[in-house]
């Protein structure tokens, strides 16, 4: 609304009025668009539902009277009249700008009220997101942690595995060492029981092979 111009009363319109309108008794004012259609079907106020069935009840008017309408237009009445008249139009005119004024207010205050909520909401999700952010977070530090904890025992195990190693190898040693031991005093063994054998051979072939192979014979 500019400082000077009405606002159509429609609510769907709300266009600004600067030509022809339609002023009602009701003190609602129309575009002509507005008026026109809404008149021409029913004589009632479209924005109080005042029925206007008196004859000056709805009056088109021009919001832009050229000079010789003003000059014409009040001439020959009492000044009394004039001012009655012109008390009236501005009487008009400060409750258009009053009623403006509270729809405006009205609409402010809604617009305040959606702001408000449109900021809860974003606040909301700001601390929802702000939550989510802290669970992962939290879940991350939990899978570092058991990472890290998996990681030691991986080398804890290793290093047991290593040492296991390392043993069974020095146990392996020492069984090597033994067998070769073992095998080595078999080897003098075998070699000390041999001779007195090869002797004990001899003179046993010598005495008419006392000891040779005989098959039993049932
Ligand atoms: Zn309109
Ligand atoms: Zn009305």
């Amino acid at each position: 609304m500019s400082e000077t111009n009405l606002i159509c009363n429609y609510k769907k319109c709300r266009k600004d009025l600067n030509s022809f309108a339609w002023v009602t008794s009701c003190s609602h004012i129309f575009c002509d668009y507005d008026g026109s259609r809404t008149f021409n079907r029913e004589k009632k106020c479209p924005c109080c539902n005042e029925v206007l069935n008196r004859r000056l009840d709805i009056v088109q008017i021009n919001l832009n009277p050229d000079e010789s309408f003003k000059s014409m237009i009040l001439c020959g009445l009492r000044p009394e009249v004039v001012m009655d008249i012109s008390l009236r139009a501005v009487s008009f005119w400060n409750y258009q700008m009053t009623q403006e004024k509270i729809i405006q207010t009205s609409s402010m205050k809604r617009l305040q009220a959606k702001f408000e909520q449109v900021k809860i909401n974003m606040e909301t999700m700001e601390y929802q997101f702000q939550k989510n952010i802290l669970i992962e977070t939290k879940k991350s530090e939990s899978a570092l942690k058991d990472a890290e904890l998996q990681r030691r025992k991986t080398q804890e195990i290793e290093e047991k595995l290593i040492e296991k190693s390392r043993i069974l190898q020095q146990v392996q040693s020492k069984y090597e060492s033994l067998k070769l031991q073992l095998i080595s005093n078999t080897i003098k063994s075998t070699k000390a029981e041999q001779i007195p054998m090869a002797q004990l051979q001899l003179k046993t072939f010598e005495g008419q092979n006392e000891f040779v192979f005989a098959p039993n014979v049932d």
